[in-house]
């Protein structure tokens, strides 16, 4: 079975060949140092058994050759910019079966034509699906939250027995995902990410490492779906509570809550939050406890 790719012409010979010029409106900052992708890839810690790994946004392929040169055996890749899919067919030759691409937008692909290639390459079902890529900065939010409420229903790619995600955000984003209770950068983000995953950096990446260079730094988060997730509304429930909460960031949440509902103090009292603390200082399992108080006795948001 092979594990190596073989030798291929150089990621700049190639976007030099094909013209590859990068197009701001799809968000297009590549990597062109191998060291970094081969780290990203090792930092994954990629289960390779029975494993389906899925990368969004190729372009010209430099950690597509980093999770196959790991000795993955089912690479499906997604790419909506069409200049990149005669080099990402090249791969494709070379990677003896290991490697499909599908010209497709993340945001509205079909799952199931991800698991259907999947399945073909490597002919089973997969226990293990990783989800990897150096995002498009420009839907790497809408993306994730998609993600998070698929995994939350099992759905599409996250159907599988264990699903983990290591994603390249940037360094700002990163922050928010991965920011606990009492930190600065903790917003909504935070809670519906850590509502159902552990969520942690593995790398920063400068903004050096790109061409063209972003004007800010990147980070690799992994999330890893908890086995007995916090969740206990509807993921929507949650959304609707702490989007509410941090829409008044600054303020206590019994001035927050105040307008909103008599019964507050109780509420607050039920998921043993202190009244006076500010949204970014309550934890994942109190917000959650909060919105499943909330969606199970019907109360409304004032939206
Ligand atoms: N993986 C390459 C690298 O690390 O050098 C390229 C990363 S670049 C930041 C983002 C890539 O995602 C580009 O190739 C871009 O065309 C692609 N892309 C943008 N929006 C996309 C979408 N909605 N679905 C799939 N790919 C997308």
């Amino acid at each position: 079975m092979a594990s190596k790719l073989p030798k291929l012409p150089s990621i700049r010979d190639l976007i030099r060949l094909y013209d590859l010029r990068a197009k701001q409106q799809l968000s297009q900052n590549f990597i062109m140092d191998k060291n970094i992708t081969d780290k990203i890839v090792s930092l994954a810690g990629l289960e390779l058994d029975n494993a389906l790994c899925v990368e969004v946004g190729p372009g010209p392929g430099l950690l597509t050759r980093s999770i196959l040169d790991s000795g993955a055996q089912a690479v499906i890749a997604v790419e909506k910019d069409p200049r990149f899919i005669p080099t990402l067919q090249q791969l494709q030759d070379a990677s003896e079966g290991r490697f499909q691409v599908i010209l497709g937008d993340m945001l509205k692909i079909n799952h199931s034509e991800i698991m259907d290639r999947g399945r073909n390459l490597a002919d089973r079902e997969f226990e293990h699906v990783h989800l990897l890529g150096n995002l498009p900065f420009g839907v790497a939010t809408p993306l994730l939250v998609q993600w998070l409420h698929m995994l939350a229903m099992k759905e599409g790619i996250f159907s599988a027995p264990n699903a983990s995600m290591s994603l390249m955000f940037q360094k700002e984003v990163g922050d928010r995902i991965t920011a606990v209770a009492s930190e600065s950068a903790r917003g909504r983000l935070s809670v519906v990410a850590q509502s159902l995953c552990d969520a942690f950096k593995i790398y920063n990446v400068p903004s050096t490492s790109f061409v063209p260079k972003p004007k800010v730094d990147a980070s690799v988060v992994q999330l890893r779906p908890l086995e007995t997730p916090l969740l206990k509304s509807s993921l929507a429930g949650l959304e609707h509570v702490v989007r509410f909460a941090f829409m008044k960031r600054r303020k206590m949440l019994s001035k927050i809550f105040k307008d909103w509902d008599a019964k507050h103090l109780v509420l607050l009292e039920e998921c043993e939050i202190d009244p006076r603390l500010r949204p970014q200082d309550v934890t994942t399992e109190q917000f959650c406890q909060l919105a499943y108080l909330i969606e199970q006795r019907g109360i409304k948001l004032p939206y």
